[in-house]
């Protein structure tokens, strides 16, 4: 008997003893090569922020088509002032810019050269206020436009611009990336339209929408002097300059 007891002891031992050596080779090999990958993830990561980083800060190309553009343009416009489209451009995107940022559409309310994109800069400041949504626009800089297209047809002109400017960016947007201590560079595109013929033309292309400002009917017809309505006067909007007609940040990181 006791020499069975001593043998399944022996036998026993034994066992125990692989066991406990093939559960350290193998938690040691596991913590190695799992170290190992973890050491590569985290150098990943990095690299990936840094690249983040750096497109962030990056400032953005704009296709530029302006020297084949702008013959054309003079051609059509004679009058047409390139530097002036340019700097209207700059002070119109600062302007929408604060306004998003104020949540307030009062001075572009009160702009008539943004009497066109009024109702998008409204219905997006409606949208922010609904779902809380803050964006601060700081230290706005624009480094270089240019015209990107350009079209003439039922009695308007299109100029589209490409604009790559910066600003401190910070929002609790979901969607865009903001860094507190970085600069972000970006670009936008805005078009400017011209209505050179009226009587070709239908204010739906544009989709304005004008209201009396005395008692908040629809002008229909850009060209009324008078509020159908009311027969309040209404204040004839000059069709024949070049007003912007959207606005959009079309680079997103
Ligand atoms: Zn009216």
């Amino acid at each position: 008997m006791n020499f069975f007891i001593a043998i399944l002891g022996g036998f026993i031992g034994v066992i125990l003893a692989i066991v406990v050596i093939i559960a350290v080779i193998y938690f040691k090999v596991r913590a190695s090569v799992g170290g190992a990958q973890i050491g590569e993830l985290k150098d990943a990561f990095t690299h990936a922020k840094e690249i983040a980083r750096d497109e962030y800060t990056r400032v953005k190309s704009i296709s530029g088509l302006t020297s084949l553009l702008e013959p054309r343009i003079l051609r059509d416009f004679p009058e047409f002032n390139r530097d002036l489209l340019f700097s209207i451009n700059e002070k119109n995107i600062r302007k929408i810019l604060n306004g998003i940022e104020a949540k307030d559409v009062s001075e572009i309310d009160a702009d008539p050269d943004l009497i066109y994109i009024e109702p998008k800069i409204r219905e997006t400041i409606e949208d922010m206020k609904s779902n809380k949504i803050d964006e601060k626009f700081d230290n706005i800089e624009f480094n270089r436009s240019a015209i990107s297209s350009y079209t003439k047809d039922d009695g308007k002109a299109t100029i589209r611009l490409s604009t790559s400017l910066g600003y401190y960016y910070d929002s609790n947007r979901k969607d865009k990336k903001s860094y507190s201590d970085l600069k972000k560079q970006t670009r936008y595109t805005t078009e400017f339209v011209y209505v050179y013929d009226e009587s070709k033309f239908d204010e739906k292309q544009l989709a304005i929408s004008v209201h009396c400002k005395n008692c908040g009917a629809p002008i229909t017809n850009l060209g009324d002097s008078h509020c159908e309505y009311c027969m309040a006067p209404v204040e004839r909007i000059n069709l024949r300059a070049w007003k912007m007609s959207s606005f959009k940040e079309d680079y997103n990181i």
